[in-house]
């Protein structure tokens, strides 16, 4: 059946249910934005000009909001806590709804049997007969949920499933048995996925989907009242937490000489003291009214914590500047109790490294906090620069509706994986190309956008990509797992062997050894050895919408 883009979100609302402080804030969310999804759809609606769309079956079970996963969200909605996995869960819903699918909604294990199809009272009854979905997004929570109450049948469809996953798995934590041998196992990961089912909320490796969010956007009049209307001495502290101000004195009053500080702290009936007096406190706001306070701030500044949430976006997309710290070195699982446990290896190099590196300035100044006159001439830089509100393509209604899209119509086949594909080499490129008498078989993204490259010794593939102005792309690491990607690339091997090691396919100058990779599941953008040149199969992309290629659509 054909989708249809669906401008009214009644029914969405109706499906959401109530009797959760979580699921009022989303609703809340879906209501503010109606409007702007509407004309985002109408917009994508002519881009695609009636190409045409399947209509799927999706459950979405947020397994974090259900009872039996302890759900400590809730509670804490209108207390400070976390909003970020609400926003997105919001707009992953609204998005799939507008898109047309048939959706169904669970936040509790009882939906959950009822949409699989359980009987109620047979708690690990497997799932028997086809899986009544095309496509399950849900959580590790959920997935863990998922395996209790399907039982072995969860392996057998496990390729409809996609993993909202803010912080993202690297392949190397995600396969078991090389996870469990070589130090990478943690209490997430594991799951023998394809690790592009993993869905982040920003693009932070391509190993994983980019599913991300939304922030609101402006119309010609909001725009010119926020010019009119800004306050070149008024900062915003990022932090609705009053332990996220705590040991931040010295930097508060250093600001507070320029500026006059705003923040949205949570707070029963007094002041916390983490928060100095000199700091008008307006309590944790309502998403509408904090938007408002941004569009007179100048300054949004955060001090370190939390990590990459959706704030700075929304602060940015209102016409502030983002103040940010550096983290010199940078912050990992390795290195930081925030991280320790998350199945990736990721180094975060400030507190919003989105904001850092794809942003920037004028938008966003990342600078070491710990250099009083650095971050005082930042502070001055700021209330004498002029900036307009800025929002990436890929966060506005239309780039996410476009990217969902993409996916749910051309991420099929993630299990059981195609075979590496015989090659020929084209003369004197990089590029690979198949040979005539061959039958191309079918990729996503198109082959067409494949790039070839070696990366330094010690790089990553993500970065060696990055630096060549292009993004790894894993979908082809199939089609580069060759012996005559080597020779393309005129390296000498004295043999090449097969291996489980997430850094091949790769080569070391110094012992001519090259190796190709023996598992798909560890093709890794993400992986780096000191010793190796990767292979890096890499893509262009879409200036504002990094997760798709030119000729994705
Ligand atoms: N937010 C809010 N009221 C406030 C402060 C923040 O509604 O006073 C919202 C904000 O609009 C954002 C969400 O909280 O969409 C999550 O923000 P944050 O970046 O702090 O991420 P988190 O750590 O909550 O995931």
């Amino acid at each position: 059946r054909q989708s249809a883009f669906r401008s009214d979100i009644e029914a969405l609302l109706e499906q959401v249910g109530t009797g959760k402080e979580s699921l009022s804030f989303m609703k809340r969310r879906m209501r503010r934005l109606t409007a702007q999804w509407a004309s985002a759809a109408r917009r994508l609606d002519d881009s695609l000009r009636s190409q045409w769309r399947e209509q799927k079956r999706i459950l979405v079970h947020v397994g974090f909001l259900t009872e039996e996963s302890g759900d400590v969200f809730s509670p804490k909605v209108l207390k400070g806590g976390p909003l970020g996995e609400m926003v997105q869960w919001a707009d992953i819903l609204t998005a799939l709804h507008v898109l047309g699918h048939n959706l169904k909604i669970s936040v509790s294990l009882k939906e959950l049997q009822g949409f699989l199809g359980v009987p109620p009272g047979r708690g690990s009854c497997p799932l028997t007969g086809p899986l009544p979905f095309d496509l399950i997004y849900t959580d590790y929570h959920g997935l863990q949920q998922m395996r209790q109450h399907m039982g072995l049948s969860l392996r057998k469809h496990k390729c409809h499933i996609r993993v909202i996953d803010t912080f993202g798995t690297e392949p190397a934590y995600n396969h078991e048995d090389y996870a469990t041998l070589h130090g990478y196992r943690t209490n997430w990961g594991y799951w023998n996925l394809n690790c592009r089912q993993y869905m982040t909320m920003f693009p932070h490796t391509p190993d994983n989907s980019f599913m991300g969010f939304v922030a609101e956007e402006l119309n010609g009049t909001e725009r010119l009242s926020i010019q009119r209307n800004k306050v070149d001495s008024m900062a915003v502290v990022y932090g609705k937490e009053a332990s996220m101000w705590k040991g931040k004195e010295r930097f508060l009053a250093i600001l507070h000489r320029y500026m006059d500080i705003h923040g949205t702290v949570y707070y029963e009936t007094q002041r916390p003291p983490e928060v100095p007096a000199f700091v008008k406190n307006h309590g944790l706001l309502p998403q509408q009214e904090l938007q408002q306070l941004l569009r007179k701030a100048k300054l949004f500044i955060g001090f370190g914590f939390p990590y990459e949430g959706p704030a700075p976006l929304e602060a940015i997309a209102n016409g502030c500047i983002f103040l940010q710290p550096k983290f010199k070195p940078s912050h990992s699982s390795l290195n930081h109790e925030f991280f320790r446990g998350k199945p990736t290896s990721r180094q975060v190099s400030s507190q919003h490294p989105y904001a850092e590196q794809y942003i920037g300035r004028p938008h966003v100044i990342t600078v070491d906090f710990n250099n009083s006159q650095e971050f005082e001439s930042a502070i001055r830089d700021i209330m004498r620069t002029k900036v307009e509100p800025y929002l990436p393509y890929e966060y506005t209604c239309e780039g996410m509706l476009e990217r969902v899209h993409a996916y749910i119509q051309n991420q099929v086949g993630f299990w059981p994986g195609s075979p590496p594909s015989p090659f020929v080499l084209l003369p004197n490129s990089s590029a690979l190309a198949w040979a005539s008498n061959i039958s191309t078989p079918p990729s996503w993204p198109p082959l067409s956008a494949l790039r070839l490259l070696a990366s330094l010794e010690g790089q990553s593939c993500i970065d060696a990509c990055q630096s060549a102005g292009l993004i790894c792309e894993p979908a082809f690491y199939r089609f580069i797992n060759i012996k005559e990607a080597f020779n393309g690339l005129e390296v000498q091997c004295e043999g090449v062997e097969a291996e489980m090691n997430h850094i091949f396919p790769a080569f070391s100058v110094e012992s001519s050894e090259c190796g190709l990779q023996k598992d798909r599941l560890l093709f890794s953008c993400a992986g780096a050895n000191t010793k190796y040149h990767r292979l890096c199969p890499c893509r262009d992309y879409r200036k504002g919408q990094v997760a798709l290629c030119r000729d994705c659509l």
